[in-house]
């Protein structure tokens, strides 16, 4: 490689470093004026080449500044993990090497690491051994390729191939949900032909969990999704008794647990999925929790088969080889090796590390609803986990609140709305949150609601 090159490179690392060095005390939200700026990365497409250096200066000095510190301590929106330093750095070497992880021939680097990533991830997971594993962009993904599988199993029991004749003239799949699935379950049922709507919904109890007395007759080709950790309370369907009755009606279970599977792996909360084990496939985030960077969610399938028979591709070219292709198991062919930041973190961390990281999130979570409390405000939902919901008075009142605490820049917290209520809600899923850091945000958070 030229130095130019080395140098560009070098120069990429530095302002990277910089940036992360920062991080922690700069504010959450970018400043309006920063995110004005952004414009000026606009223009007409410019018609000669122009050194790679300045490019690179510009990203950083216009788009640095504008970006959401979401890889700070300080940002509790959504269910957003930061990235650990070791995920990053192993990010880097696998963009440097560029390979492509659609077959093992392609790269036998990133085909390993995927192998042993995935053995590892379904041992701190409590997932069968036999499993097999999908690396995928994100949670919607792998409820889409887990979903593919039960599709695949549950219409070939009665002969039917749906890979090869559609769902056109196919026997009806029977698909039950709770009242509480999230958004994107929905978007995947969609994507597959199976509608968004046509769907049977199990009502909730005030926590959001599916009431397992309310579960409906089934009969047929049937799938029934449940979730581990709701979006807003953290709260777990009662797998147990969901997949006992499941089973017995032939149906395949189905986990959407983006975040919340990962209670398994810290022992004071693994109670929590107590017979989700039980199911016949998982979907879960590693860019949440496991704090690596975006791109990257697993699913898993317990008969690794069915993932195969609705994945596989077939065609000439691509030959076949005894090792294991990744491509016949996720719905991209070419991507690149995301394994490799899950591998770095689970050696990096040990399944003590990932039980840490985990209570220590859910150990935050629980001091701001006691701090919360204790100033006067309604916190909605029981804290088992990483979620917290507070109301701050009436709905308005709540919503200035947010407003406020978005504005000042401190921490980040976003809105929801909660059994009728408008919540603002405070999920801990970084690494890089420290109590300091939920002190500081706490006090901002009090202080701002004292003023509306
Ligand atoms: C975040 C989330 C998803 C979607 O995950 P993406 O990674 O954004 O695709 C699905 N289900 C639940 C419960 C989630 O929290």
């Amino acid at each position: 490689m030229s130095d130019a090159s080395s140098d560009l490179l070098r120069l990429a690392a530095e302002r990277a470093i910089r940036y992360r060095e920062d991080i922690g005390e700069r504010r959450v939200a970018p400043l309006p004026a920063a995110v004005e700026q952004l414009s000026t990365l606009g223009g007409p497409l410019p018609e000669t080449p122009q050194p790679p250096a300045d490019i690179l200066a510009l990203l950083d000095e216009i788009g640095s500044p504008a970006t959401v510190a979401t890889a700070g301590g300080r940002y509790f929106g959504f269910v957003t993990g930061s990235s650990l330093p070791v995920t990053v750095a192993a990010n880097w070497l696998a963009a440097a090497w560029d390979q492509n992880a659609a077959l093992y021939v392609m790269s036998p680097a990133a085909a390993e690491v995927e192998r042993i990533a995935l053995g590892w991830l379904l041992d701190i997971l409590g997932l069968p051994a036999e499993a097999g594993g999908a690396f995928v962009t994100g949670a919607t993904m792998a409820n889409f390729t887990a979903l593919a599988a039960a599709r695949h199993a549950v219409l070939e029991r009665v002969g039917w191939d749906v890979e090869g004749d559609g769902l056109f003239g196919a026997p009806p799949i029977t698909v039950v949900v709770g009242a509480e699935a999230h958004t994107t379950l929905h978007k995947a049922l969609a994507l597959l032909g199976m509608g968004r709507n046509r769907v049977i919904t199990v009502p909730v109890d005030g926590q959001g969990r599916m009431r397992s007395d309310a579960l409906p007759e089934i009969s047929g080709p049937a799938i029934v999704c449940i979730q581990a950790g709701n979006v807003n309370t953290g709260a777990f369907d009662p797998a147990g008794e969901i997949v006992t009755w499941a089973h017995d009606s032939g149906a395949w279970v189905h986990v959407d647990g983006a975040f919340g599977l990962w209670a398994t792996a810290a022992p004071a909360r693994a109670s929590q999925m107590a017979g989700f084990d039980g199911a016949d496939s998982w979907a879960t985030d590693a860019h949440k929790w496991l704090n690596v960077p975006y791109d990257s969610g697993l699913a898993f399938v317990r008969d690794a088969d069915m993932l195969r028979q609705s994945m596989t591709a077939t065609a000439a070219y691509l030959l076949t080889s005894a090792q294991r292709d990744s491509m016949h198991s996720t719905p991209e062919s070419s991507r690149r090796a995301r394994g490799v930041e899950i591998w770095a973190v689970l050696r990096a961390l040990g399944r003590a590390g990932v039980a840490d990281l985990v209570e220590r999130c859910c150990r935050h979570a629980t001091r701001f609803s006691e701090g919360l409390r204790a100033a006067g405000y309604d916190v909605l939902n029981e804290v088992t986990l990483n979620q917290v919901l507070v109301a701050f008075g009436d709905d308005d009142t709540t919503r200035r609140v947010m407003a406020a605490v978005q504005d000042d820049g401190t921490c980040w917290c976003g809105g929801t709305a909660w059994q009728g209520r408008v919540a603002m809600r405070i999920s801990v899923s970084s690494w890089a949150t420290t109590e300091d850091d939920v002190e500081r945000s706490l006090a901002a958070i009090i202080r701002l609601a004292g003023e509306q």
